[in-house]
């Protein structure tokens, strides 16, 4: 059956995205080390993005971080945009994503949960203060909050937990979702592959350009580009069926 069919046979819609959602908006996913980073880090990636090393060198932590997770000037691509269509049309009822670039609310997207937090809010560790991306990227060195306090972005560091509130929104969307779509996650990352179990519906959905260990379970599999193949779907809404 093709995805234009499962869509408009389903109500509601969960889909889950991973970095290759934001890759085709020219976001590079850091796990596809490309060897720029050793070039100039001493460190891998996952090192430098774990709360053991924000607490040691927050310096060289807050020097990667505005190089390489602060791209605020991306836009949302066809990926996006569709998926903010289909809720709109009261067929998606929620976004679940391990990205934390925040596209999905630029494309306006109202029901997203962000398993890795978001680069649009950043918080005080010492008066819970908010600030906006903006201070962090026009800050140098480590940024401080009025009060003196540190200011660390509210996404999801190795070593971290996460938010009890959002996991269990995400789950119970999941739950509930009759059709679920799986897209740019090759679902071998923590959660991904956990959350899938809670799904009950009737049709999964994989889109990944790589091959993923869920694909014999799938209804349909296809691996193109998310964005060229959701923006291929024409979306007619519920109440019109
Ligand atoms: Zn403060």
């Amino acid at each position: 059956m093709a995805l234009q069919e499962l869509i408009d046979a389903a109500q509601r819609i969960v889909f889950f995205g991973g970095a290759g959602v934001s890759t085709e908006s020219g976001i590079p996913d850091f796990r596809s080390q490309d060897g720029l980073y050793h070039q100039k880090y001493p460190w891998p990636p996952e090192e430098i993005l774990s709360h053991t090393f924000f607490e040691r060198l927050p310096e060289e932590f807050f020097r990667f971080y505005r190089d390489k997770m602060l791209p605020l000037d991306a836009e949302p691509n066809d990926a996006h945009l569709k998926l903010a269509e289909l809720e709109r049309a009261g067929k998606l009822t929620a976004v679940v994503t391990q990205n934390i670039d925040g596209l999905h609310t630029k494309a306006g997207s109202k029901k997203v949960y962000e398993l890795h937090g978001s680069i649009w809010r950043n918080y005080c560790t010492r008066c819970g203060a908010f600030y906006g991306p903006e201070y962090i990227r026009d800050s140098s060195g480590i940024p401080h909050c009025t009060c003196g306090g540190v200011i660390k972005p509210d996404v999801v560091l190795y070593e971290e937990g996460l938010d009890e509130d959002i996991i269990s929104g995400a789950v119970h969307a999941i739950r509930n979702a009759d059709l679920m779509i799986v897209a740019g996650t090759s679902l071998t990352v923590y959660p991904a592959a956990g959350l899938l179990r809670y799904f009950r519906g009737k049709n999964l959905v994989l889109i990944n350009r790589d091959a993923t260990p869920y694909d014999s379970e799938a209804t349909l599999v296809i691996h193109d580009s998310v964005g060229k193949v959701l923006n291929g779907i024409s979306v007619n809404e519920n109440n019109k069926q």
